[in-house]
């Protein structure tokens, strides 16, 4: 189909996955879970510069995950497309979609294995590159704390190995990101915006990506949002207002309603 040489033109395909140049975006996109009364999204619209680092915002139940997980490709909506370099994805690339993206979530699912299968998760012990694990390790600056332990990247996670800090699980779940050289990352902040130590967490972990991914946070705090490129505002599955900081706050009552509330908390 046309579709097809025009993805060719521009997302670059490889084994590892597809790898857009320029944006991830959603174009109209309307979902609704099965039986629900009421759509989660409503024909939403935005546009993700690769490199860049985008916020969603809004209160519980606005549809923020859920706009994520069709990024994801995760959940297929029933209108509207996910596109790539402003080209549809097809069904036969969501595979190769799936291994250019990552999720460092909340509470981070870890295996009660070694270090080294926790980096290299799901890959056969006989595939996996050892140099390319320090490599990880070190991007997410676990590299000083893994060659201390006894058993080095052998050293078991858990019940009979060490055990590691909040930060250092989001750490480990970044350090497999990078092992699989994902190209877009979500990060899902916890919602209460009194948890302050996630939230430095979570601080961290950005300050750690950089620029090295393309990365979207679901965000709660002030100081993550500052930390954004661009703002998605959020309301009953629709997007209410986009854009910068500075732009959301001169242009939404909403935002400009949850950000004083949250200098009130925090000060
Ligand atoms: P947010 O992440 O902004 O809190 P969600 O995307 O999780 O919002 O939810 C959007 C809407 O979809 C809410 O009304 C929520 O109740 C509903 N919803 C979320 N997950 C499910 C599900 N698995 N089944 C049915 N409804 C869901
Ligand atoms: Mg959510």
């Amino acid at each position: 189909t046309g579709n097809f040489q025009f993805s060719a033109l521009l997302h670059k395909k490889t084994p590892e996955g597809i790898f857009p140049l320029r944006s991830i975006g959603l174009q109209n996109i309307t979902y609704s879970y099965p039986g629900a009364a009421k759509n989660a999204l409503d024909n939403i619209s935005l546009s993700i510069p690769v490199g860049s680092r985008v916020a969603f915002v809004g209160p519980t139940g606005s549809g923020k995950t859920t706009a994520a997980n069709v990024l994801l490709s995760l959940l297929t909506p029933q209108r509207g497309e996910l596109l790539l370099d402003g080209i549809p994805v097809l069904d036969d690339e969501i595979t190769s979609w799936h291994l250019c993206c990552a999720q460092v979530p909340q509470s981070i699912h870890l295996l009660s294995d070694s270090i080294i299968s926790n980096v290299a998760f799901g890959v056969r012990s006989s595939d996996v590159d050892e140099d390319r694990v320090w490599d990880a390790l070190e991007a997410a600056q676990l590299d000083v704390l893994v060659s201390d332990l006894p058993y080095g990247l052998h050293t078991p996670i858990g019940d009979n190995g060490i055990s590691l800090s909040g930060g250092q699980r989001q750490r480990l779940a970044l350090a497999r990101a990078f092992y699989r050289s994902a190209k877009f990352l979500i990060l899902d902040e916890a919602t209460s915006a009194l948890d302050n130590k996630t939230e430095s967490e979570v601080i961290q972990s950005l300050e750690i990506i950089g620029r090295r991914c393309t990365t979207l946070v679901i965000a709660h705090r002030l100081s993550t949002i500052q930390k954004c490129d661009r703002i998605y505002e959020f309301d009953a599955g629709e997007i209410v207002a986009s854009g910068n900081f500075d732009e959301l706050k001169d242009m939404s009552p909403s935002f400009r309603q949850m950000i004083n509330l949250q200098s009130f908390i925090n000060h």
